[in-house]
C-alpha cells in the first residue's frame, strides 16, 4: 500500500485550533476496511489534540446500498480496533424531518429547481462540443423549466471559496464547477453531499475529517452550508487516501482485505492500526499502535 501525497501529520504542520465536536461517519453499504482505520486514526487522533468530540454517525442516506448487516458489523469492528466515540451512533434514516426542512429553506430561496439530466446528458453535450460541461446550471437548462424532478438540483451560484485545510495548508476551488450539485437523486435519496452538509450544520460539528478524495467536493459544501445558514464554516482537514502501489483505490469489490477477515484470521487490532498508520505515511515502518494511542501521531 501506498499513500497518495505528502504524508500528512507529522511535525508540527499547520495550526489546527481548537474543535467541539468531529464525526467518523462511515456508510454501511460494505465491511471496514484499512481506508477507514486511517480515517478513524486521523478522527480520533485529531480530536484528542484539538479537544473536540468524536460523533459516530451512520450515512445511511442511499436507502438502495445500505444493509442493517453491515451496520452491525462497522460498529463490532469499530469497537474491536478500539475507538470509542464520544457521542452517537445517529443515523441519518433516524429522522427525515431536517433534510426536508433544509429542503423547504432553499425552497423560499428559489434555490431548488427539478432537473431531468441524466449522466448521457452531460455526456451528450461534451461530445458536441468537445469540452465538458463547466460551471453553475445543467445542460437541459433545467432551472428555467419548472420540472418536478426527478433529480432535485440547487443552485450554489458559481464563483469560489477559500479555506484553510489543516492538513493540506490554503486552497482555493471553484463552486459547482460540475454543475449544480443534486441534492435528491432521481430514486428519491438525498445525496451524501446535501446530507452532510445538513448534518454537519444540526450536528454542531465544526471539524471535517476525510480522505483527499472528497477535497474536489468543498467548495460546494461550503456553500450550501452557508446557503442553510451557517455562520463559519467548519474547519476541514483531508487526510492521504490508503492506496494499491499501482494507485488504485482500496475495494471491497477487488477483494481488499477487510477488517472483519484480519480479524477472523487472528490479528491483533493494534497490528491492522499501525499497518494503516505506515499506509498513509503517519509512521515510517508498520508497528503496532493500540486505537487509544493514535492522538501522539499528531503532536
Ligand atoms: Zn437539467
Amino acid at each position: 500500500m501506498t499513500a497518495e501525497g505528502e504524508p500528512t501529520g507529522r511535525g508540527p504542520g499547520p495550526a489546527r485550533g481548537s474543535a467541539t465536536r468531529t464525526r467518523f461517519a462511515p456508510a454501511p453499504t460494505g465491511f471496514l476496511h484499512l481506508g477507514h482505520v486511517a480515517n478513524a486514526i486521523h478522527v480520533w487522533g485529531l480530536a484528542s489534540t484539538t479537544g473536540g468530540a468524536v460523533l459516530l454517525r451512520i450515512e445511511d442516506h442511499d436507502r438502495v446500498r445500505c444493509r442493517p448487516e453491515y451496520e452491525s458489523a462497522l460498529l463490532g469492528d469499530l469497537a474491536w480496533l478500539g475507538f470509542e466515540a464520544d457521542e452517537g451512533p445517529v443515523r441519518q434514516s433516524d429522522d427525515d424531518a431536517p433534510y426536508a426542512e433544509a429542503l423547504d429553506r432553499l425552497r423560499e430561496e428559489t434555490l431548488v429547481y427539478g432537473c431531468d439530466c441524466s449522466r448521457a446528458t452531460f455526456e451528450a453535450w461534451a461530445r458536441e462540443r468537445g469540452r465538458p460541461w463547466h460551471g453553475p446550471g445543467c445542460p437541459g437548462d433545467c432551472r428555467h423549466r419548472a420540472l418536478d424532478g426527478p433529480v432535485l438540483r440547487v443552485a450554489l451560484g458559481g464563483g469560489s471559496e477559500r479555506w484553510m485545510d489543516s492538513l493540506v495548508g490554503p486552497c482555493a476551488d471553484e463552486v459547482a464547477s460540475g454543475g449544480d450539485p443534486p441534492i435528491r437523486d432521481r430514486d428519491g435519496n438525498w445525496t451524501y453531499l446535501y446530507a452532510v452538509v445538513v448534518d454537519d450544520l444540526r450536528q454542531g460539528v465544526d471539524l471535517v475529517v476525510r480522505g483527499r478524495d472528497l477535497l474536489a467536493s468543498t467548495p460546494d459544501q461550503i456553500r450550501l452550508g452557508r446557503l442553510l445558514g451557517r455562520d463559519v464554516a467548519a474547519t476541514f482537514a483531508h487526510h492521504s487516501l490508503v492506496r494499491h502501489p499501482d494507485g488504485r483505490k482500496l475495494s471491497k469489490a477487488d477483494g481488499d482485505t477487510s477488517v472483519r477477515e484480519s480479524r477472523a484470521a487472528g490479528r491483533p487490532a493494534a497490528e491492522l492500526v499501525g499497518e494503516a498508520a505506515a499506509a498513509v505515511g503517519l509512521i515510517d515502518a508498520a508497528r503496532p499502535i493500540e486505537a487509544t494511542e493514535v492522538g501522539r501521531l499528531f503532536v
